[in-house]
């Protein structure tokens, strides 16, 4: 048994590093790393985790504590390098890092356990003999013959009598836990096995070799055409994992947004399955942890946070949609999933298999290449067609208010995509020219008329909508640019009957729990109709009988400042021509914009995605952007200008990076009450920037003018 134990305390102050010394006594038998333990830490009692085991410390073992207890389930070895990997990879703390593999509930939740009744042999031999019992213990006995051990509550007696009947040796009685179980999410989901076409049989076999350690490639990206079957190859792959004994993780982009994935997986594999997602319980998150750490459940499908699930003998790590940014976790430490699984599936000797029709370049340049070029039933992809929006007088095109009338004198149905929520953009006085903002970012108000509020779309600071001007009382407000909500009004007093609905799907409309897969139900059941909303609705939904997809305004996601605005508008307009026509009555797709020679849109328009990646990677490595280069963000921010100015300049002086590139500091628009400096650097060596950055954090966190402002990294910022 080791003498000491190095602890890692959860505590998510930068200026802790960990981990430190415990003395282990008699108690501590069975302290390995991953044990979760309360410490005494500063006075306080904390959760931490064991991250090593020694016989030797260099601290005097006299002047060392002793944990208090252990503290819930441990973490399994192989979560905690993950994680403190994690630390190093992106710049965080161990502490941080750590919180993320921990078991749900932060060891504060356990299982659930209920008093279960089972019967005896003496229960037995008394049913047989049929003396000594009133007819109700009669009745309960015979039934605990009849159906086992059955919790306690069902054996239709009260507490009381089958205490008695316990006390009598009749029957015992034992607290036994039972699952709290989420409820399945099978959408239009069948378990059957379809016979592969001659595509899926030749992207699957490189990856079937590689599962069983066959061929030289381990990590393969399925680049198929939106309908093409890529799930089927995923299914086929995950029971090749499980054949082996071994055990597949399967990432998706979120689970409400993808509810026929996990269904799918679901109906093919049972119970085998479990499912780890923010929306479940705390308890049914945990019990289905517990079950994939017990290995009762060896597949588990999950977001971005499931990269973390306590899988044995991994073999096989999905990533479907691999272009979906929400594999991008905003709080500390900003992990990118896809990279993570990436890392995990490497250390587990397990194979990659990441998916999608609009690939980034990133994955396209690091991994295999596999492709189903064409769509399962060999229909075609949907003609794509570009209206120019330069002269426009209304905000739909002659062409798409004729197109949407079609689909309605059709009974067919339209998917509509404006990303951008709310009724207007921003708000300013006809008299004064005075625009509403926000009090906290230097960012305009977003009018949502049906909350009667204009809202701040960063902070979410949001006031009653304004009647008159605050600075010349002119009561004449103009109303600038349309989102969701005005288009889905517009078209439902433009078009919609009770048979023809006109439905809404985004951040507003889904912001009750359950809201979204409502909505996309109502869709789905509905026998004609739209749907409208922001890139929510371009997410892999398969509605056969969708014949009009519709995107406003496509250039706005390129106007965004950053070098991955190419590659989302490409990806947003063929995602959705992908939900267009995958029905027998085909679909087509318009396209309104006015930036109708823009290279991304003439590809989406195209489905040209190699066309797209050729010319995307040729200006990356052009202007040494990711793939070519790594990027890491590092943002200061304080209540005042100058403070965070300081602090990112001298953070600058602080970094030294052989052969990178450091940009700024450049002032940010001010959020949440604070002004913010970035500074951003482009290096060729990832590790030794991660490792100089990593390490002039620390320098800094430590200094007096780095305490004045705090510091946020984002290594390959989205
Ligand atoms: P993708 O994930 O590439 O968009 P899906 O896996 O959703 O495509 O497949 C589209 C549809 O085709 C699904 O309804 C799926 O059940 C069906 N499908 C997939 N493979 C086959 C096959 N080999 N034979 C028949 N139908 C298939
Ligand atoms: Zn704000």
């Amino acid at each position: 048994m080791p003498a000491f134990a190095q602890v890692e305390p959860l505590v998510t102050t930068r200026a802790v590093r960990g981990p430190f010394d415990y003395r282990l006594d008699d108690e501590h038998r069975g302290v390995e790393v991953g044990t979760t333990l309360r410490v005494p830490f500063s006075g306080r009692s904390i959760v931490g985790v064991v991250t090593a085991t020694a016989d030797e410390s260099a601290v005097d073992p006299e002047r060392l504590a002793v944990p208090l207890g252990r503290a819930g389930d441990p973490v399994p070895p192989d979560l905690v390098r993950l994680a403190l990997w994690m630390a190093e990879e992106y710049c965080s703390t161990p502490a941080r890092a750590l919180g993320l593999v921990m078991a749900p509930g932060a060891g504060r939740t356990r299982p659930r356990r209920v008093l279960h009744a089972e019967l005896t042999v003496a229960g037995r031999e008394a049913l047989a003999e049929g003396r000594g019992l009133t007819p109700g213990q009669l009745a309960v006995l015979e039934r605990l013959r009849e159906l086992g051990a059955m919790p306690a509550t069902h054996a239709g007696a009260a507490h009381g009598s089958l205490r008695r009947l316990d006390v009598r040796g009749l029957l015992t009685l034992r607290s036994a836990p039972v699952r709290r179980r989420p409820v399945a999410t099978s959408v239009g989901a069948h378990g059957l096995e379809p016979v592969l076409s001659a595509e899926q049989e030749a992207a699957l076999a490189p990856v079937l070799a590689a599962i069983a350690g066959q061929g030289e490639d381990r990590r393969f990206l399925l680049h198929g055409v939106t309908g093409s079957g890529k799930t089927e190859v995923y299914l086929q792959a995950a029971a090749a994992a499980l054949e082996r004994g071994g055990s597949a993780l399967v990432l998706v982009p979120e689970i409400a947004l993808t509810p026929q994935t996990v269904g799918r997986f679901q109906a093919r594999f049972g119970d085998t399955v479990a499912v780890l997602h923010s929306g479940l319980g705390q308890g049914e998150r945990y019990d289905e942890w517990r079950r994939l750490a017990a290995g009762e459940a060896r597949i588990c499908v999950g977001p971005r946070s499931a990269v973390f699930a306590p899988l044995w003998d991994l073999q096989l790590v999905v990533v479907d949609e691999e272009h979906d940014a929400s594999y991008k976790h905003e709080g500390d430490p900003r992990y990118d999933a896809r990279r993570v699984a990436e890392r995990r599936a490497a250390e587990a000797g397990a194979v990659l298999l990441a998916g999608s029709a609009t690939p980034r370049p990133e994955s396209v340049v690091a991994l295999k290449r596999l492709r189903l070029p064409s769509r399962v039933d060999s229909r075609p992809l949907p003609p794509v067609e570009i209206l120019d929006m330069r002269d426009a007088a209304h905000a739909l095109h002659p062409l798409a208010r004729e197109a949407l009338g079609e689909v309605r004198r059709a009974h067919g149905k339209a998917i509509v995509l404006l990303n951008r929520r709310g009724w207007s953009n921003f708000l300013s006085c006809r008299t004064c020219g005075h625009v509403w903002q926000c009090p906290e970012c230097d960012v305009a108000l977003v009018l949502h008329r049906s909350s009667g509020r204009v809202t701040c779309h960063h902070c979410g600071h949001s006031e009653r909508a304004p009647e008159r001007c605050p600075s010349c009382r002119a009561p004449s407000v103009a109303r600038h640019g349309a989102g969701t909500e005005r288009v889905e009004a517009e078209l439902a007093s433009g078009l919609a009957t009770p048979d023809f609905p006109v439905l809404r799907l985004d951040a507003d409309s889904a912001a009750g729990k359950d809201a979204t897969a409502r909505t996309l139900a109502a869709f789905q059941a509905a026998p004609s109709g739209v749907l409208v909303g922001t890139q929510m609705v371009a997410k892999g939904h398969d509605f056969p009988d969708v014949t009009l997809g519709l995107v406003l305004d496509a250039d706005s996601t390129l106007r965004f400042p950053d070098f991955r605005a190419e590659e989302r508008t490409f990806a947003l307009i063929a995602q959705l021509a992908g939900r267009a026509g995958r029905g027998p009555a085909g679909g087509r797709v318009l396209v309104q914009t006015l930036a109708p020679d823009a290279p991304s849109i003439r590809a989406a328009a195209r489905h040209d995605s190699d066309g797209f990646l050729e010319g995307e990677l040729e200006r990356r490595r052009a202007l040494g952007y990711p793939p070519y280069a790594s990027l890491i963000r590092i943002v200061c921010s304080a209540p005042a200008a100058g403070a965070a100015t300081a602090a990112a300049t001298a953070l600058h002086a602080l970094l030294n990076i052989p052969g990178a590139m450091i940009l700024g500091p450049a002032p940010l628009f001010r959020l949440r009450g604070r002004e913010r400096s970035q500074l951003e650097i482009r290096a060729h060596d990832r590790t030794a920037a991660v490792r100089a950055v990593g390490a002039a954090v620390e320098a800094h966190t430590a200094s007096a003018v780095g305490r004045a402002a705090s510091l946020s990294v984002d290594v390959d910022p989205q």
